[in-house]
């Protein structure tokens, strides 16, 4: 067994309990969810759910109200899981909340439309054909009901607008403030579900259980999305020192402030970024840290792809900055075993960049495998990190076609990769490509850390 081998079983000491503390919010929180679910589902059972008579739409209207009970839970979860609740971000990492968070957004409003076909259909005492009349009625006399059918038009428009076709349709500034409804559109529906909803207020334990997790969400809204940014952006006080130009349409922003330490952000990992210059203000850009940070000053470097990453050139030293984060999983957090493998292509570099200097490894126990087209990026710091650390650079310049660079041919390039962790950051469809590859190859799932730079 080489000494790569005999370290890479040697675990990393340190590690296990903060990925064991993960692995437990994980199941944990998906434990919360289903005992959710199940929990109103036993109310309303106990609530005769089940003895519900099929004649009149008894039966019909019963499964609408199972719908509309499970449909609440999980909108409630879908605002949490994008809530940047730190312990969550910790645990799944952004990309897989967001992930879950339109798994969880699709069957929540599909729940939703069967609860308002199905009521409307049962309170029409199982007559479809009555059914159109019975739902105006509905939404003119019963209280709340103009408001829950405005929350599910707002649902909606959220929902189409976020399926693949429509959402590349869309400049990323606008889907995002259309997405903004979804908010106005779980408040709108909360009326109706006190007003007439008897599952929701008929015990104390529902009405304890219902209040407190609207509560929970609205605070998690309140606290982590609002408060905390405004709160770190104070007490921090970050302010552009420098652009620099990195490679033609790449460049490099330096950004100081109070207190950096205190952050809490690790190499690997990125903030949302809003600088207050021009129109910069009106949206946040993920932007990873391209260095480790030394809590001195912080280092992004971007590629210009349109009008806000176009925008960063041109920032001025003295422009004030506010960020949301940190964010990612990309970083030491996630790593299981010594020996790791960053694999990067493009401006997908920035975070393998920090990690190699930001991780803790023995000469010969990193490898940084460098896609490139034309210019590498930081090819000087990483000649330093190779010299100085016994980082292995392996560069792959040229086209994505040729063998050379297809992933396919990584394992002549580390032939250990299965005894590695294994970092990776590029394009969508050239990191799936490696992540299969990876997988194939024999490395762990544990052992795969995968982020991309598109939603
Ligand atoms: C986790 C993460 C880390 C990233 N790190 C870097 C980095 O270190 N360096 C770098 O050059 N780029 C990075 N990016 C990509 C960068 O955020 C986008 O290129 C940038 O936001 C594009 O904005 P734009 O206005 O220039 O282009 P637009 O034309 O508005 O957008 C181009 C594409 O970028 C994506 N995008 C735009 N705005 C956002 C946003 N606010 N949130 C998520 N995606 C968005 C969309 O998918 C959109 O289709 C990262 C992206 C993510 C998700």
């Amino acid at each position: 067994m080489t000494t790569l081998e005999t370290s890479a079983t040697a675990a990393i000491s340190t590690r296990p309990s903060r990925a064991a503390v993960d692995r437990a919010v994980r199941l944990g929180a998906g434990a919360a969810l289903w005992l959710g679910m199940l929990l109103v589902t036993y109310w309303w059972v106990a609530d005769g759910g089940l003895r519900a008579p099929v004649a009149d739409g008894g039966a019909v209207l019963a499964l609408g109200q199972l719908a509309g009970l499970s449909a609440s839970v999980l909108l409630l979860a879908q605002v949490l899981l994008m809530a940047r609740i730190p312990v969550l971000e910790r645990a799944f990492g952004q990309d897989d909340l967001a992930r879950r968070h339109r798994l969880v957004g699709f069957t929540s409003f599909n729940l939703m439309l069967a609860h308002g076909v199905l009521v409307t259909i049962g309170y029409a005492g199982g007559d479809v054909l009555a059914s159109p009349g019975r739902l105006w009625d509905l939404t003119v006399d019963y209280p709340g009901m103009l408001l829950a059918v405005a929350g599910a038009a707002c649902l909606a428009m959220v929902v189409v607008t976020s399926i693949k076709a429509a959402r590349r349709k869309l400049r990323y500034e606008s889907w995002h403030l259309l997405h903004l409804y979804a908010y106005l559109g779980v408040g709108l529906a909360l009326p109706h579900q006190l007003w007439t909803g008897e599952q929701f207020v008929g015990s104390t334990g529902r009405t304890v259980f219902w209040w407190t997790a609207w509560a929970a969400a609205a605070a998690a809204i309140i606290v982590w999305r609002l408060g905390l940014p405004a709160y770190r952006t104070l007490r921090h006080d970050l302010r552009v020192t420098s652009v620099a130009p990195e490679a033609g349409d790449v460049w490099s922003v330096y950004v100081t402030g109070r207190d950096l330490h205190a952050l809490g952000v690790e190499a690997g990992q990125f903030f949302s970024w809003r600088f207050l210059a021009g129109r910069g203000w009106s949206r946040a850009h993920p932007y990873s840290l391209s260095a480790a940070p030394d809590g001195r000053s912080l280092r992004i470097t971007v590629k210009e792809l349109g009008d806000g990453s176009r925008e960063v050139a041109r920032l001025q030293p003295g422009t004030r900055v506010l960020v949301e984060g940190p964010f990612g999983r990309l970083s030491a957090r996630a790593r299981t075993v010594r020996p790791v493998a960053l694999i990067g292509a493009g401006v997908g570099m920035t975070p393998l960049r920090a990690l190699a200097e930001g991780l803790d490894y023995a000469p010969g126990e990193a490898v940084l495998v460098h896609r490139y087209a034309d210019r590498p990026l930081f090819a000087g710091e990483l000649a330093v990190l190779a010299a100085e650390r016994g980082l292995r650079v392996v560069d792959l310049p040229g086209r994505r076609s040729e063998p050379a660079n297809d992933p396919g041919a990584l394992l002549d390039h580390v032939p250990d990769l299965a005894h590695r962790d294994v970092y990776v950051c590029g394009p969508e469809e050239w990191t799936e490509h490696v992540r299969s590859t990876a997988l194939a190859a024999g490395v762990p799932p544990e052992q795969l850390h995968v982020e991309t730079f598109r939603w």
